[in-house]
């Protein structure tokens, strides 16, 4: 006799779901498990459907087919407020008019939890983000960074199994993105919830996630842990946008810097820190000429061509110019075109 696994109280089940707006297909077939306490980034460049795909597990938009279940029960035509999940936005969307304890609250009312628990969990949430001394604060007074701790804390307090966050740092400066990111991979694994993230920034995608799921055009092309998908991607759409690996289509040029013939349909991906700088006559050596440099801190990066192809990779900024110029592929793989 077989026995079924029970049923998981907050894993998302996202099945064959599809989303149009008129004749565009926003959200295409897709089918998502997102497993329970982990954290799954939906990562693609504008206009993939990453955020559709996110506001229909919240609720927030219905689709034309296909279900989705959180906990192994089906909340397809649920209303937002009814469903197991809160969702943090890149807009914070706070309250101006309340104060911070205010804000966090409101969940709570929405709910009709009774006024002494509503209390606790809002010093609980607040305590949770750092943010307790400034219950009583209008929350205009707040900074970027703050507002948005507050509009976790508000997601926090419904206690959801499911959390929802569309693009939540994008609104910040680089410093306080990344603090506020290291915040919440600290914070995320005490709490327990199953987390669907919403982002276009690759860096936010590799730090914070469990498993990255890369979109395009309303699909998913690619699911893995970010490792595996870094380092091995299996196209070259992904290959590209996770981590802006070379992509040489030229099957000659490819032959020669890998020093084998191109299987068929595939294409080489070369990351810029995989290239570098060579003599002329080591073997896998092929001659290039300097386009442009950029001084980036701890690198420079140079755009070298060869033939009609142009190649990006990462230099010693102390590096000078050699006269005959030379590239070399210490790493490479053959992925899928396109
Ligand atoms: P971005 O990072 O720019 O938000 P995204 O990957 O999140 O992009 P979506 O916002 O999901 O992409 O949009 C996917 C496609 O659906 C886009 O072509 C968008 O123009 C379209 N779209 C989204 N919402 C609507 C809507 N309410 N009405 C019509 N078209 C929409």
């Amino acid at each position: 006799m077989s026995t079924s696994p029970a049923p998981n109280p907050s894993a998302i089940q996202i099945t064959s779901v599809t989303k149009r707006y008129g004749a565009l297909t926003a959200v295409d077939d897709v089918s998502l498990d997102v497993s329970a306490g982990s954290l799954v980034a939906l990562l693609g460049p504008s206009g993939c459907g990453k955020t559709t795909l996110l506001r229909l597990v919240g609720g927030f938009e219905t689709p034309d087919a296909g279900q989705i279940a959180v906990g192994g029960r089906d909340v397809t035509a649920l209303p937002p407020q009814q469903r197991p999940s809160a969702m943090v936005f890149q807009s914070y969307a706070l309250f101006p008019t309340m104060t911070v304890g205010e804000n966090v609250e409101y969940g709570l009312r929405v709910r009709k939890v009774p006024r002494a628990e509503r209390r606790a969990r809002v010093a609980e949430a607040l305590a949770r983000v750092e943010l307790d001394r400034l219950e009583a604060k209008p929350v205009t007074q707040l900074s970027g960074g703050q507002q948005q701790r507050v509009a976790l804390a508000r997601a926090l307090a419904v206690a959801p199994a499911v959390l929802l966050f569309d693009e939540p740092l994008s609104n910040l400066d680089q410093a306080l993105r990344e603090a506020t990111r290291r915040q919440l991979k600290a914070l995320l694994p005490s709490l327990g919830t199953t987390s669907l993230y919403v982002t276009h920034d690759q860096q936010e995608a590799l730090a914070l996630a469990d498993r990255i799921a890369v979109m395009r055009a309303g699909q998913i092309v690619e699911l893995g842990a970010p490792e595996d998908l870094y380092r091995t991607p299996r196209t070259a759409y992904v290959a590209r946008f996770l981590g802006g690996a070379n992509i040489v289509e030229d099957t000659d040029l490819a032959a020669r810097l890998a020093k084998e013939a191109p299987p068929p349909g595939q294409v080489l991906a070369v990351r810029p820190e995989h290239l570098r700088l060579a003599s002329p006559d080591e073997p896998g050596a092929v001659s290039a000429r300097l386009r442009a440099r950029q001084f980036l801190g701890t690198y420079s990066e140079w755009d070298v061509e060869v033939g009609d192809t142009t190649l990006r990779l990462w230099v010693d900024p102390d590096t000078a110019v050699p006269e005959r110029l030379a590239v070399r592929a210490d790493r490479w793989r053959w992925v899928e075109e396109g």
